[in-house]
């Protein structure tokens, strides 16, 4: 027989891990292939029933899809609910019949260009979870297609096997379906960091590299493969010298990944005695099992917009009221940090915004948009006050730019508890207010800012973009995006000075703090708590406690006296490169 040359595949490390097996191809490409025909007038009525036949078939196959969901992914659940509104979206269902209608042409073209119209509006939001609805989209067309198509649906409970999936494309109805016993691990040519499904495989635990661009081309059924999530590699043909190696490899890194997870329930303290809080930010309420379950020592950041998206409408005081109860009794005694609403911008519901803006990042975004709709905020600050009852809450004002915004939040909030001390109502006014920091001018007005706050949570997703004047989303400018930049460093330096200076509470709740390797500059700055992603916290605390503060500050010291992002991470990697590669397999 001959010997296969061995393959190495370079993507995106999604979920870390190693796996290796045979690959089971997924082949969900057909609907790729879309003609475009003309459909004569008489017949326009009947394309578009087979246009609402197909919506109707998507629909029971998606419920069925949730009522089928393992208790496990019970959580993401709401990523399949999103795509059942998506098919009711007017911008979407209604345009489809229009496009039909006006171009006389087939459904199967019509959804499709409506479809990658609507996707490139999504693709150009620079925000990382709206950027996804991109791909939602993607996913809800392909099904639409499927059974326009008469083609069969993609069933991957029917896998009787160990294997590992490689697609083009997994949609995470279809990756929330896995079961662990048979699916060692996930490779497909697209989705990035942030994708669902990229975040379901991190859930799941299982090796995941996605954003290959062609391994569904490369890899053939039943070929041996390695994936590596915690390098991004895939091997195909591995030869038995490599095999050895990453048998190897896979054998540490799920020694460590026990011990961490083991030692993920004690505390966050540094060698010489420093305690660090570390939190979680959650989207949903449900997330919460999941900051407890890595021993989350709060949450640091519930982001409530999402409350507000896929959604018709806005939710009204008594729902809002449940999910933050819901939360805040779960974690209490622990204090749960509740952001009040950061929509529009990038985060665009598609209700309740009236303007249309050419940049909306700069626009009537979050606690501008809250101080312009007053009566939204009230809804919302009323249902916050109203939790507080039931546990340790703190309320978390985003996008602060100017001092009046601060001042008339608070006032905002003043006047929701007096109208529920009005009613007699069970709330607790008493709560801790706090900003976020992430926007420059926040950042140079922090000394006035912080006698109006009890805490500042450092926002570095926003303040990097806003600083270095580097769209989030932007792939082509990606390359400028680094927390470890200078400007960056020394403006959290500014605002950690002045936090102390002023004795209130300083945090980091952006992505800057999910990273071991920035735990050193973390510590210098004498950060109080750190809030991340459930998923991302053992490695970090298991950095934490190899540290120590002392050495930190010197540490931060140095730093603060290079000129560029890449001296500042050559600096890390000499200082701290061992302990990184050995916490973070990388
Ligand atoms: C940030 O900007 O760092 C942040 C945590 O907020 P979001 O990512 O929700 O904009
Ligand atoms: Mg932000």
């Amino acid at each position: 027989m001959d010997q296969l040359t061995e393959i190495t595949l370079k993507g995106l490390k999604v979920s870390p891990g190693i796996c290796v097996g045979k690959a089971y191809l997924i082949d969900n490409e057909g609907v790729d292939v879309v003609e475009k025909y003309i459909i004569p007038v008489q017949d326009l009525q009947h394309e578009i029933q087979r246009f609402k036949n197909a919506i109707k078939k998507t629909r029971e196959e998606l419920r069925l899809l949730i009522k089928n969901t393992p208790e496990a992914l019970k959580q993401h659940a709401y990523i399949v609910e999103s795509h059942m509104m998506l098919l009711r979206d007017k911008n979407l269902y209604d345009k489809i019949i229009e496009t039909c209608k006006k171009e006389q042409i087939n459904a199967e073209w019509a959804v499709k260009k409506v479809t990658s119209n609507l996707t490139t509006i999504f693709q150009n939001i620079t925000d990382p979870y709206l950027n996804a609805r991109a791909v939602d989209i993607g996913h809800v067309s392909d099904r639409i297609i499927r059974n326009l198509l008469g083609a069969k649906p993609l069933d991957i409970t029917k896998i009787n096997k160990r294997v590992i999936l490689v697609a083009h494309d997994l949609s995470p109805a279809e990756t929330s379906q896995i079961q662990l016993e048979k699916i060692m691990g996930l490779v497909t040519d697209r989705g990035g960091k942030t994708s669902h499904t990229g975040i379901i495989a991190r859930t799941l635990g299982i090796p995941a590299v996605l954003g290959l661009e062609n391994a569904s081309k490369i890899i053939k059924n039943d070929d041996l493969i390695i994936v590596d999530g915690s390098s991004g590699t895939v091997i195909v043909h591995p030869e038995e010298e490599t095999l050895i190696r990453f048998h190897e490899r896979q054998e540490s890194f799920e020694k460590y990944q026990a011990g961490i997870t083991r030692e993920s329930h004690q505390k966050a303290q540094t060698m010489d005695g420093i305690d660090l809080q570390i939190m979680g930010n959650i989207e949903l309420p449900e997330e919460v099992v999941s900051v407890l379950a890595h021993g989350g020592d709060g949450i640091g950041l519930y982001r409530t917009e999402f409350q507000y998206l896929s959604r018709p409408f806005f939710p009204n005081e008594n729902e809002l009221f449940d999910k933050y109860q819901e939360v805040v009794e779960v974690m209490a005694p622990k204090p749960v940090t509740i952001r009040t609403l950061d929509i529009n911008g990038d985060k665009a519901v598609a209700f309740g915004n009236d303007s249309n803006e050419t940049n909306p990042v700069l626009g009537l975004r979050a606690i501008r948009y809250c101080l312009k709709k007053q009566d939204v905020f009230k809804i919302q600050l009323r249902a916050i006050l109203r939790a507080a009852a039931f546990g340790n809450v703190r309320i978390l004002f985003p996008m602060i730019s100017n001092y009046d915004e601060i001042i008339d939040a608070k006032r905002l909030l003043d006047e929701a508890a007096d109208s529920l001390d009005k009613e007699g109502a069970i709330f607790t006014r008493d709560i801790e207010i706090g900003m976020m920091i992430e926007v420059p001018s926040a950042v140079v007005m922090a000394d006035i800012m912080a006698n109006e706050v009890d805490f500042f949570s450092i926002g570095t997703n926003d303040l990097i973009q806003y600083s270095l004047a580097i769209d989030r989303g932007n792939k082509d400018v990606a390359y400028l995006y680094n927390p470890l930049n200078p400007a960056i460093l020394r403006m959290l330096k500014h605002v950690t000075n002045v936090a102390r200076d002023k004795g209130i509470k300083i945090f980091m709740c952006g992505e800057m703090a999910s990273d071991p390797i920035n735990i050193p500059i973390l510590l210098g700055l004498g950060m109080d708590e750190l809030s991340m992603s459930p998923q991302s916290m053992p490695a970090v605390k298991s950095m934490v406690r190899a540290l120590n503060i002392e050495d930190s500050k010197l540490f931060l010291k140095e730093a603060l006296t290079k000129a560029t992002a890449l001296e500042v991470a050559q600096l890390l990697e000499e200082t701290y490169g061992n302990l990184v590669s050995d916490k973070t397999y990388k």
